[in-house]
Order: C-alpha cells, then sequence, then structure tokens
C-alpha cells in the first residue's frame, strides 16, 4: 500500500530502521543532549532563535493544541479564530471546552481570509488570533503576512498551527512574529504519530508563566520548559520518534537543507497539479500548501473513487470530511514518494474515476 494521505505519511527506509537498532534510557544526558541538538535544529527550521523555547509531548497534534489553549490563554482573553474548515473548527472548539471567550472568522471551503475578512475585528479588544496556516481538510494556505500585519497592529498574540505546513512551505517565527508555532511527527516530518512540538516567542513563554495554572496536570508547559533546558521531559517521552526525528533530521541536510528540502516538496506538488490539469482533472483555485492538492470532482463519487483506489490498486489517499466527503479528495505530496509515483498515482486516480462514472450510469452500487 503506497500512501498519499497527509499523515502518517510514508516514512524513509533508514527512519523506519531506527527502530530496530534499540535505544539509551532517556534520563541520561546522553539523551538530553541529542534531544537538545534535534531541537536546537527545528528552531533553526521554525525560524526560532529563543533559547529552550521548543517543548515536545507525547500527544498527537490535537493533544498539543488542546494544550496551548489551556496553557497560554486565560479567561480575560479574547480570541479570534480563523474557522475556515474542520481544523480551524477544532480551536472553536476547544476555546469554548476552555471556556476562552472567542469569535471566529468563518469561511467557505474554497475562500481564503481577506483584508474585508479581517477589517471588523480591528480596535475590537481581541488579545490572540488563532490559525491552522494551512487548513488542512481542503489545503488552503492563508496568507501568513497579511495575519501577521493584522496581530501588529492590533497588538494581538499570533498562534500557528503549522502542523500540515511545516516542511512543505515557506515558514519563519521571527519574521513574522509568530508566538507559538504547533507542529506534529506524522506529516511533514515523515515520523511516526504520537509526538508534537510546540514553540514559543520570548512574549508567550513570559505569559504562560503569568498565566493561571493550565486546567492539565500533564501538560504544565513551565514543568516542560524548566526539563527541556537539559533535553529532558517531566514525564516519559516517545523516545523512539526522538530518535526517528535525529535521522530524519539527518536526511534533510544530506538534501541541502530545509529549503532545498521544502522545493522537493514543491515540486512533486507542481507536477501533480501540473498533470492533473493536463488530464483534464479539476483543482481548486485558491493559494494552496505544496502539502497537499483537493481534486474536485463534478459528477463523480469522490468517497467511491478513493474507496476503489485503495481496495483495487492499493494507493491510499485521503477522503475529503464533512459535505465535501462525495465531491473532494486530497493527495499528499509529502513522504517518501517520487514522481514516478505521482504518475502511477494519476493514472490510476482515471481509471477510478472512469470506473466509478461507468457504474454509475449504470445504476450499480
Ligand atoms: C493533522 C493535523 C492536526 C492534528 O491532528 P491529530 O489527529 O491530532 O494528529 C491538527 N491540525 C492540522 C492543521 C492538521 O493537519
Amino acid at each position: 500500500m503506497k500512501q498519499f494521505i497527509v499523515g502518517p505519511v510514508e516514512m524513509f527506509p533508514s527512519t523506519k530502521e531506527v527502530l530496530t537498532k534499540g535505544y539509551t534510557y532517556f534520563r541520561t544526558s546522553e539523551f538530553g543532549d541529542m534531544v537538545k541538538s534535534c531541537l536546537n535544529k527545528v528552531s533553526e527550521f521554525l525560524g526560532n532563535s529563543v533559547e529552550n523555547s521548543l517543548i515536545y509531548l507525547a500527544a498527537s497534534g490535537t493533544g498539543a493544541m488542546d494544550a496551548v489553549v489551556d496553557n497560554c490563554m486565560n479567561k480575560e482573553d479574547k480570541a479570534l479564530v480563523i474557522n475556515g474548515g474542520s481544523f480551524g473548527h477544532r480551536f472553536c472548539e476547544l476555546l469554548e471546552w476552555h471556556n476562552v471567550p472567542y469569535e471566529s472568522i468563518d469561511l467557505k471551503w474554497n475562500e481564503v481570509v481577506t483584508p474585508e475578512d479581517l477589517a471588523p475585528f480591528n480596535n475590537k479588544g481581541f488579545t490572540t488570533l488563532f490559525v491552522n496556516i494551512d487548513e488542512t481538510q481542503t489545503g488552503k494556505l492563508y496568507d501568513i503576512k497579511l495575519l501577521s500585519d493584522f496581530c501588529q497592529k492590533n497588538n494581538m498574540f499570533l498562534v500557528v498551527d503549522a502542523i500540515s505546513s511545516f516542511l512543505a512551505d515557506e515558514y519563519d517565527m521571527e519574521k513574522y512574529r509568530i508566538d507559538a508555532t504547533i507542529i506534529s511527527s506524522q506529516k511533514g516530518l515523515c515520523l511516526s504519530p504520537g509526538m508534537s512540538l510546540v514553540s514559543f516567542s520570548k512574549r508567550m513563554i513570559d505569559k504562560i508563566y503569568s498565566n493561571s495554572l493550565p486546567k492539565s496536570y500533564y501538560f504544565n508547559f513551565r514543568d516542560y520548559f524548566k526539563n527541556i533546558e537539559r533535553g529532558q521531559t517531566p514525564f516519559t517521552p516517545a523516545v523512539s520518534i526522538m530518535y526517528e526525528l535525529k535521522d530524519m533530521l539527518r536526511l534533510i541536510e544530506q538534501a541541502g537543507g530545509k529549503d532545498e528540502w521544502i522545493k522537493i516538496v514543491a515540486n512533486k506538488a507542481k507536477y501533480f497539479r501540473e498533470k492533473s490539469i493536463e488530464a483534464g482533472l479539476s483543482i481548486p483555485s485558491y493559494p494552496k500548501s505544496n502539502t497537499l492538492t483537493s481534486v474536485y470532482l463534478e459528477d463523480v463519487d469522490a468517497g467511491e473513487v478513493v474507496k476503489l483506489l485503495r481496495e483495487k490498486y492499493q494507493l491510499c489517499v485521503n477522503p475529503c470530511g464533512g459535505d465535501l466527503a462525495k465531491r473532494m479528495f486530497r493527495v499528499s505530496h509529502i513522504g517518501n514518494t517520487t514522481i514516478a509515483d505521482i504518475d502511477d498515482l494519476l493514472e490510476k486516480i482515471l481509471l477510478s474515476i472512469d470506473e466509478v462514472k461507468n457504474n454509475q450510469l449504470q445504476g450499480v452500487k
């Protein structure tokens, strides 16, 4: 089964092998030093030079989103959420859950946020903006500069879920004055699921310390900051994934560094999109992350196409959730896939569409 899903993605062979080699006890200075060197590299990729500002959690991405709301926000805050899909909606649910007042800018599946959308929220006392910079439900990439400028103007904190954008699109925390960035292991980092990382600006770290304690005992960030100075965590970390991360960072360096890595992903995205359009497929026109491409089907059930690709051709692509389930599916460009794999996938996509169309015409379910 070849994976073209957004995560967990097709891993690289050497990263998979890491687990067979065994590892040291994590409460040692060797492990701590390895963690520190890995996290320093990831911080560099994120464009954050604040020392000890990156912590890592044994949780999937949503665990980190939850913990960020819990640790960084309080009832006196007023949050604004860019809600353009299921991941934007998740921030709304988390703020609600933690009793943090918020409003949302609700966008249709094919809309990105514009200056006109933001204008009514100027000078209204909002303290923090939440955005999933790539809304993974559809692959929309929001304009980070627009959002960053809006936050500057309104003296707001900027919290970015870059889980599906990291290492696929350009990103720079200091350039765009981002106060918190959430990433996780199973997307662009191409590691096993189960680890998420959060990087903070100096002023967000200060806010966390001045905030009341979070509801969560396990995800009390103050403990994580204290421990990370020695490359440690309050509790048992995802040890095996840290070893995978070390290997992955080696692969990225080998490929020429972060920018070259992003180019590889961008090239796969560009190739898939061009070939799809040549083949007559419909690709949404909104600004897109390099991580994935949604394919829009006018008169064929997209869910059936996804099923056929998996069952007949052993090719795994993402269905689209909610109202879009019948209209769109998603193809990821992150992970260990090649241009040849894309050619093969595209051929099978076209065959599957034809087959589903024929079945529909003949009334076969
Ligand atoms: C994958 C993803 C998440 C995290 O989902 P989990 O299932 O908790 O790993 C969060 N936000 C975005 C934008 C994502 O793509």
